[in-house]
Order: C-alpha cells, then structure tokens, then sequence
C-alpha cells in the first residue's frame, strides 16, 4: 500500500454514464483506492463517493432503474461524503429551475438550470480561484448547469460571473465544472482532505 497521506481510503466513482473515468484516474494517482459503482451493493464501506459529468437525464433513469434513488439518499443520511461534478451536480441538487419533474436526489439545498452557460459558447475554460486551494484551478465548463439559488446555510467556494460554481452544504459538494479534466488533481485532493477532517477516525486507520 502506498504511503500517500490518503492512503487507506476507498472512494466510490458513480458508473453508470459519463466522465467516471477520469475520475477514477485522478483519484488512483493520489494513492486512494478506488470503486466503479454500478449497483448499490458497491456502496458499502466507501469513504466517499463522486457522481461524475455525462447527462443527468440518463443517469436520473439509470439511478431509479438501479434503486440509487433510494440508496444514494440513504448512504448521504449515514454520512457518505457526496461530490457531484456537473451532471453529477444536477442530480444532487434540491431541484432543477423550469423542470421540477425532473427527479433529483435532494441533498443539497440548490436550485439549478440546466444547459445554462452561454447558448452559443456552451464550453469554456476559465481560472478559478477556489477557497482552500493555493493556486487558480483551470476549471472546464461543458454544457454546464448554472447554481441559480442557494439556500442560506449553503457554502460558496467558487463564483464566476457572480454565479456560485462550487459548494458546499454538509458532507455535500457540487461543482458545476468538471474538475477530472483540468491536469490537476488538486480538487481531488481538497476533496480527500474535507472527508478526512470530517471523519477524524480515518486518519488514525490510514
Ligand atoms: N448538460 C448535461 C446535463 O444537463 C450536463 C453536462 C455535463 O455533465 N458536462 O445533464
């Protein structure tokens, strides 16, 4: 086993659709373990999970087809630190602007509209400076959802154009960039970071 300072942990990479590779690329190179969930047997025993960009369509049918619907929120409930990237943010979020039909799992307290950045540059790149990052982090915009409400006990870590781009709320995160394509693991790292400090106990076992 690798003596990296997250070393021992496991983290869970959503599967069903979308970016999860690269995810679980940049997760492997900061020495974690890392798990394709594709059921939610495969949930048990992680430290954390990521649910990667794609399209958040799908992924919603595929989740309720699989039962996430109910384990996702279930798993959040027992302290599963939660990062949704994108996509991923969309399905965390509390509902989505013009479209509450479309079902969300409701963990953290955002509005978001889909599709919302720019109708004719849908992509973008931009650096970000993030709280609790030391560097700008080049954060990748594809066909991005825009956070158009929080509520007021949701932390901003990144704004751009005065939109909130990363949050926080809890042992949840969304970012509405997709951080797995940048070069730089260094949100990965802040992520392993928060969930270590969250569960003090992990650092004793690592
Ligand atoms: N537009 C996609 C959606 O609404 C999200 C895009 C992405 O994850 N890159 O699901």
């Amino acid at each position: 086993m690798s003596d990296t300072p997250f070393a021992g942990l496991t983290i869970g990479v959503l599967a069903l659709q979308g970016a999860f590779r690269e995810h679980r690329q940049a997760l492997e190179r900061l020495g974690v373990q890392v798990r394709e969930v594709r059921l939610p047997k495969h949930l048990e025993g992680l430290d954390g999970l990521i649910l990667p960009g794609g399209e958040s369509t799908t992924m919603a049918k595929l989740m309720v087809a699989y039962g996430f619907d109910r384990a996702l929120p279930d798993a959040y409930a027992q302290g599963l630190p939660m990062w949704g990237t994108c996509a991923g943010a969309i399905l965390v979020a509390h509902e989505i602007a013009g479209n509450p039909e479309q079902p969300t799992l409701d963990l953290l307290p955002i509005t978001v509209a889909r599709n919302d950045y720019g109708r004719q540059v849908a992509s973008f790149e931009i650096d970000l400076d993030v709280e609790g990052l030391d560097a700008p982090f080049r954060a990748v915009f594809i066909r991005a959802p825009r956070i158009v409400s929080t509520a007021p006990d949701v932390h901003v870590l990144a704004r751009h154009a005065g939109d909130p781009v990363a949050v926080r709320h809890g042992h949840a995160f969304a970012t509405v960039f997709h951080p797995e394509l940048s070069n730089d693991d260094a949100l990965h790292a802040w992520f392993l970071r928060e969930l270590v400090a969250h569960r003090p106990t992990l650092e004793a076992s690592a």
